[in-house]
This record gives C-alpha cells, structure tokens and sequence, in this order.
C-alpha cells in the first residue's frame, strides 16, 4: 500500500534532537513517502539535526525564526528545492527560563515579547511565507498544550503565548481555507523534551497526568507523530482552525 504522504513535499521546522517532537514527526512522514525539508535555529544544533537529516533523506536550511532574512531566505529555498509545498509542520516555541517558574505577574515586558515572536508570531510569518507555495493546497500544523486553556503551574508566559497560537490558528484557517490550505494545532500532552525541561517542576505534571489522564499515563513523541500524520494527510481534508488534543484524554478531567 502508498504511503498517506506519497508524493508530498513536507517541511517540519523545529527538531533540535532526537527528543524533539518535530524529529518523530519528519521520521512518520517520510516513513509515508513525504519528502521533507527540515529548518533548524542555528549552527548549535547543524550536527545534530544532520543525523535526522541524513537518515530520512531530507534536506536543511538554518532558521532563526525571529529573522524575517532568514525566514524570507530558508521559503525562497524550499521552493527552488520542491517547487511546491504540501505540508508545513511549526514545532517551535521558547521562554526565559526565569519566566516558567514563580508568578505569571512577574513576567517581564521583554520576557512577554520574545515568548510570543518566537512561538507566535514564527508562525503567523511562516504560514505567510509557505501559503504561495501551496499552490495544491496544504496542510499547517502548530504545537500548542493546555496551559493555553487551563492554569498549569509555572506555564505562565509560555500558556499566554499558547491561547495567542490557537487563537492565530483559528484566523490562519480562515484566511487561508479559500485556498484550501488547513491550519490546525494539535495539543499535546507533556512530553519530556528539552524545551519541557525548561519549565519548573516538570515531573511532578507528568506525575499527575498519569495518574489522572482517562487512559492512566504520558504521551510519547510517537503519539504526537501519528496524529500529525493525520493532520497533515487527506484523512483530516475536512478539519480546519482545530485544537485536537493528543493527550490521552487528560483535558476533559475535572476534579
Ligand atoms: P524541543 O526543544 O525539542 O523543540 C523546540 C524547538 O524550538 C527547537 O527545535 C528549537 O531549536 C526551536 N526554537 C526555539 N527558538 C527558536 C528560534 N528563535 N528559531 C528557530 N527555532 C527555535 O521541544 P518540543 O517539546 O519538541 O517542542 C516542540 C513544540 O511542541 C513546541 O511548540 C512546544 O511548546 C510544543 N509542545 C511541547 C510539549 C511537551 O511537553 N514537550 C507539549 C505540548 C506542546
């Protein structure tokens, strides 16, 4: 049988390491015939990401996502390479340390701005950038997680930035749906990365998840893989402007 993505051209921004969501995620979509263009933030992660790069045949290009050159450059790239685009996966977000932990009102004005350029705005740019490429129509697909519905301690700035991403999801759907371009977000449950090492007492909210969550434990990266195949796959041709939680069921918990 094809693979769902036989055929596609896929880029998959924002694997770092092999904890990376995005690197489970360029793994699934090659392993389904895509072809995949992988950006990466800078020369610290180039080795690292060649790996991934190598194993599934993909090509790289370096992008800062707060640098609308670079930006500007790594699309102009991407469509001499594939011509047109089908899919565009956003898995990038970043916070001051300092602000994911302690009180959401000591957030700092500069703390606030950089949470939501790198973890907003990149993809309202990126969508911009990508949608004149897919001229077939496409499928966009951010990360986000329920500290942008729900109060998750020490989330703070980082679940301020989350609601703004969802919220842009929803407006990034409607301007794009008359090309038939589908943006969606797919929430994830806590995954241990090195993005989520960053947040204060991490392990406890893995702890609670488990013991809470309908189907009693944690996601993994491949959960989240396969449902953003799904996402970027024609069996979702009919969902747009989504948040669809991969979280074994922990959002609809009560007390
Ligand atoms: P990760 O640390 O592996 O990925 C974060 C990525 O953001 C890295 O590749 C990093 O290089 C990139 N990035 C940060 N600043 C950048 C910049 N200025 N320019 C370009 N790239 C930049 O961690 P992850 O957990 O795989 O995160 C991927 C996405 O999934 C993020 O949006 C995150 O918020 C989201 N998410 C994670 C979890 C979790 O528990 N790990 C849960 C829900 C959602």
């Amino acid at each position: 049988m094809a693979g769902l993505l036989e055929g596609r051209n896929a880029l998959v921004m924002g694997a770092r390491n092999k904890w990376s969501i995005a690197w489970e995620i360029a793994e699934r979509f090659a392993g389904q015939g895509a072809r995949v263009a992988l950006t990466y933030q800078g020369e610290r992660e180039e080795n690292v990401v060649r790996e991934l790069a190598d194993k599934i045949n993909a090509t790289m290009t370096p992008c800062d996502v707060t640098d609308s050159d670079q930006m500007e450059s790594a699309f102009r790239r991407i469509g001499q390479e594939f011509g047109t685009l089908d899919i565009l996966v956003h898995a990038i977000a970043h916070a001051k340390r300092e602000e994911l932990a302690g009180s959401y009102s000591d957030t700092s004005r500069d703390g606030f701005a950089m949470a939501q350029n790198i973890s907003v705005y990149s993809l309202v740019e990126a969508a911009r950038l990508a949608a004149p490429l897919m001229t077939n129509g496409g499928s966009i697909q951010t990360l986000t997680y329920l500290g942008a519905e729900r109060v998750v301690q020490n989330y703070n700035v980082m679940g301020v930035a989350k609601a703004a991403l969802e919220a842009s999801v929803r407006y990034l759907a409607n301007d794009l749906g008359p090309k038939n371009i589908r943006v969606n977000a797919l929430s994830a449950g806590p995954v241990k990365t090195l993005a989520a090492r960053g947040i204060s007492d991490f392990d406890v909210v893995l702890q609670a998840v488990a013991a809470k969550a309908p189907l009693r434990r944690n996601v993994n990266q491949s959960d989240v893989a396969d449902v953003a195949l799904f996402l970027a796959s024609d069996l979702s041709r009919a969902v747009t402007g989504e948040t669809l939680h991969v979280d074994n069921g922990y959002n609809i918990m009560g007390l």
